[in-house]
């Protein structure tokens, strides 16, 4: 077993750390209390190579390995979750498709320009009545005169509809016979006719992440902008999901970091009775479980990211970390605010975010009961 980082790991890890502590910290609270989606960060994010960084150079990426993209997610998010949320739906939910699935002349159409930050991509899965049951689909596309006429809605979808947003993978029940449905994955640009986004205001947490609904009203799109194979859209969607567990992983990963090292400073500063905080036992210990908590949480997400790496099984080790690095991030903040008392709860202080942030993180991409119904059918029929 090798637990070092490569030089080239270490770097990303530098590299996003330094980015997030000196452009994203500064401006994070802000964007957050507007409910702000940053254009700017975004773009720095792709001069900084971190969109599509584990796609080939061919289609404008870096070539990297899982961990690498993981770490850049964990590194923002230790920060701001909100700037993490746009990375992590963009390289694993818009860009995989298109490049797990796509012809090459999809990937050449589409994959450079989703590396430079000048176009976002979105993953048009969860409809309002269907979430958990994403076979609940209700959008309908069907084929005649080599076009795809789309109808239907989706909500909740990140990167939808910034001025950034530049398209969505979209799951369509293309046949229905008997009770079988058949689900087929459509390509849609931004500007299609027929094809309206709109921002969803109101967010508690990733306030200043793009959350959108989208409505698809006789939306006519070539017959070339199937993804896949057609009745192949369920297998595509939930396989992205798989790598998308990743990143919401990493999310609750680097929220729990940056919660605990906010908890540790200020436990050494805070002075009552007479002594630092720290010096009580009880703090201590708070503070033992939250790093034994980390800890755990990274050796399970590495592990599963070398899995992905060295091309074997993946999906339950992805499961088990996504589960437990958001758990643990909601019990880390819990404590982190804790031990911040009455400040903890006020704006002024990060960790206020940091505790609304996570709460996402155990509904969002498979929320932490489907997590537990995914291992469960695994490890029951090993
Ligand atoms: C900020 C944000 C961003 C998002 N981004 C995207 C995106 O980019 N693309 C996209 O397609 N979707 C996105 N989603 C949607 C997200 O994936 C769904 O919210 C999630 O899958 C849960 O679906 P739901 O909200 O409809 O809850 P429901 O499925 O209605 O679940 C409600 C409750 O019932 C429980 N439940 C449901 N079924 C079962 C079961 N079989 N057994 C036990 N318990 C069950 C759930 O665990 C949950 O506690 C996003 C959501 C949010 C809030």
């Amino acid at each position: 077993m090798d637990f070092k980082l490569t030089p080239e790991q270490e770097l990303i890890k530098q590299t996003v750390r330094e980015f997030a502590e000196r452009e994203v910290k500064p401006i994070a609270k802000e964007l957050d209390e507007k409910g702000e989606f940053s254009v700017k960060l975004t773009k720095r994010m792709g001069q900084l190579g971190l969109l599509g960084m584990y796609l080939p150079e061919k289609y404008g990426g870096q070539g990297l390995d899982t961990l690498s993209y993981i770490i850049a997610v964990e590194e923002l998010a230790r920060i701001d979750s909100s700037q993490a949320a746009t990375l992590a739906a963009h390289n694993s939910l818009g860009i995989g498709p298109i490049y797990y699935y796509g012809t090459e002349e999809q990937k050449l159409k589409y994959l450079p320009k989703l590396c430079t930050g000048e176009a976002l991509w979105a993953f048009g899965l969860t409809e309002p009545d269907a979430g958990s049951d994403s076979r609940g689909t209700k959008t309908k596309a069907s084929l005649e005169n080599n076009e795809w006429t789309i109808n239907g809605s989706k909500i909740f979808i990140t990167n939808g509809s910034s001025e950034l947003a530049a398209g969505v993978t979209v799951q369509a029940i293309t046949k229905t016979e008997a009770d079988k449905k058949e689900f087929t994955t459509i390509i849609v640009e931004k500007g299609t006719p027929g094809f309206k986004s709109t921002v969803m205001h109101g967010k508690m947490m990733w306030r200043a992440s793009d959350t959108s609904e989208l409505y698809f009203d006789n939306c006519k799109v070539p017959q070339k902008n199937l993804l896949g194979e057609i009745g192949d859209g369920s297998k595509i969607m939930l396989s992205t999901l798989d790598n998308g567990r990743l990143s919401i992983g990493a999310m609750g990963l680097g929220l729990a970091q940056g919660a605990y090292e906010m908890a540790l400073k200020y436990s050494k500063e805070r002075k009552q009775f007479g002594k630092p905080i720290s010096h009580f036992q009880v703090i201590a210990f708070k503070l033992v479980d939250m790093a034994l908590k980390i800890e755990l949480a990274r050796n399970l997400l590495y592990k599963a990211c070398w899995l992905k790496d060295n091309n074997k099984s993946f999906s339950k080790e992805a499961a088990m970390a996504k589960l437990y690095c958001s758990e643990i991030a909601k019990e880390v903040a819990d404590e982190a605010v804790q031990i911040h008392g009455g400040y903890g709860l006020m704006k002024d202080y990060d960790i206020e975010r940091f505790y609304r942030d996570q709460r996402l993180l155990q509904i969002g991409e498979g929320t932490s009961e489907i997590q537990k119904l995914v291992i469960s059918r695994q490890i029951l029929s090993e």
